[in-house]
């Protein structure tokens, strides 16, 4: 029996694994669950899975979840010192960081160092912190599966393989509802539009960072860390079936590739039981069914983000905790109708320019840049 926590259950991510969870009770039980504010989705799957210990954001919502359940009653956290008594809880094996944002690096490096394996969707962890969360996970010996689809799938193609001969890691991305705009047109785009991604139905803050497609620069970041490879040796290839999840490419110029319907239960899964694999229920993959598989190199111009990512990552240390930060904010007043489409990638790359990159040792350290770059891009935005 493996017991899970799942940081973040009320969301996106959260929910897929506790479809896989409930579909394997002899498997998984499930001993922690924190969510931010959906006490009504929470109380549900309080109710369902029984765990000993939950965590709201606040101590208001912890009082009112309180009130609402009725029979019995697991202990109710909240808050960041919440969200850490779930990531430690004593009988858990598997922490799923499944939260949003960089809110998810401390709980996630708390778990690491209470030698939790962790099954890690928050890829933020990684580009905030990603030094110092490696290291961690080598000192304490803990097992770190990737759950993004795209690192799923490389890992799954370096299994078997030896690591000195991978040449290049292809990332695939779907490219967005935007692939094929008019740039001009970019300028106009609704909340409603950016929203609306062409194969996967996901969280909003990961959306609008796949339409901007940041999101694929945080996942070159996630997986320079992940697969210790060069941003040099990772390249991003634009798929829009989103079929296959990503590649590797090794020296005798053999690639190896994983195949699927988009589903975050296949990745989910795999990183819950690996080396095992158990039925999804995902739907299989019908390739005759296709019209084709096609693939393009991303535009800058169309997608300067990425190229914010590439650039963070060359310039090191606390660049990418501040793009990312950046990114946080931006994406949150588009979000609030505050600032255009093509105004978030301006206003990250405005942050950046104004930051020097600095040593960054300790999770504290990060989080204060992280804090810098918010306070920044708030006022380059004029928005506090
Ligand atoms: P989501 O917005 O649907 O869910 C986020 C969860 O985190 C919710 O339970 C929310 O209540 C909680 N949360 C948010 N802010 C919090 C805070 N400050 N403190 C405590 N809890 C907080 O997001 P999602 O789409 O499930 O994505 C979660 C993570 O997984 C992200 O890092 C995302 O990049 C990554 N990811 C998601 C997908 C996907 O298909 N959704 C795929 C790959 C990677
Ligand atoms: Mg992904």
């Amino acid at each position: 029996m493996k017991k899970l926590t799942i940081l973040g259950s009320t969301g996106s991510i959260g929910v897929s694994t506790l479809e896989v969870v409930s579909a394997y009770r002899d498997r998984f039980q499930v001993v922690a669950l924190t969510a931010g504010s959906n006490l009504e989705l929470l109380k549900q799957q309080i109710e369902a899975f029984r765990p000993g210990l939950v965590s709201v954001l606040n101590a208001d919502l912890a009082m009112q979840l309180d009130r609402m359940l009725t029979g019995p009653k697991p202990e109710i956290h909240h808050g960041v010192p919440g969200l850490i008594a779930a990531a430690t809880a004593g009988e858990s094996d598997v922490v799923v960081a499944a939260i949003v944002g960089a809110a998810g690096l401390v709980p996630t490096a708390a778990a690491i160092r209470a030698g939790k394996d962790i099954a890690l969707a928050n890829k933020e962890t990684l580009v905030t912190a990603g030094r110092i969360i490696m290291d961690l996970v080598k000192e304490k010996g803990v097992g770190l599966y990737p759950v993004d689809s795209e690192h799923s799938a490389v890992f799954q193609s370096l299994e078997g393989q030896s690591r000195k001969d991978v040449k290049r890691i292809i990332l695939t991305a779907s490219g967005g509802p935007f692939l094929n705009l008019p740039l001009e047109n970019l300028l106009r785009v609704s909340i409603a539009d950016a929203l609306n991604h062409p194969n996967w139905s996901m969280g909003q803050k990961i959306t609008i960072d796949s339409a901007t497609m940041m999101n694929k620069g945080l996942e070159v970041i996630e997986a320079r860390w992940l697969f210790d490879t060069p941003a040099e040796r990772i390249a991003v290839n634009i798929h829009p079936q989103s079929i296959i999840h990503s590649m590797v490419e090794y020296a005798d110029g053999c690639v190896m590739a994983q195949l699927g319907v988009p589903d975050m239960k296949a990745p989910i899964a795999y990183a819950l039981t690996y080396p095992e694999r158990i039925p999804t229920g995902v739907k299989p993959l019908d390739l005759t069914a296709l019209s084709g598989l096609t693939f393009m190199a991303p535009d800058y111009r169309r997608f300067p983000a990425l190229k914010l990512a590439y650039d963070a990552l060359a310039a090191g240390e606390s660049m990418p905790a501040v793009m990312n930060a950046a990114n946080e904010v931006a994406v949150e007043a588009f979000l609030k109708g505050k600032i255009g489409f093509t105004d978030i990638a301006t206003s990250i790359a405005r942050t950046m320019d104004n930051h020097e990159p600095r040593s960054i040792a300790t999770v504290e350290d990060v989080l204060s840049f992280d804090l810098w770059a918010r306070g920044k891009t708030r006022e380059l935005l004029g928005l506090s």
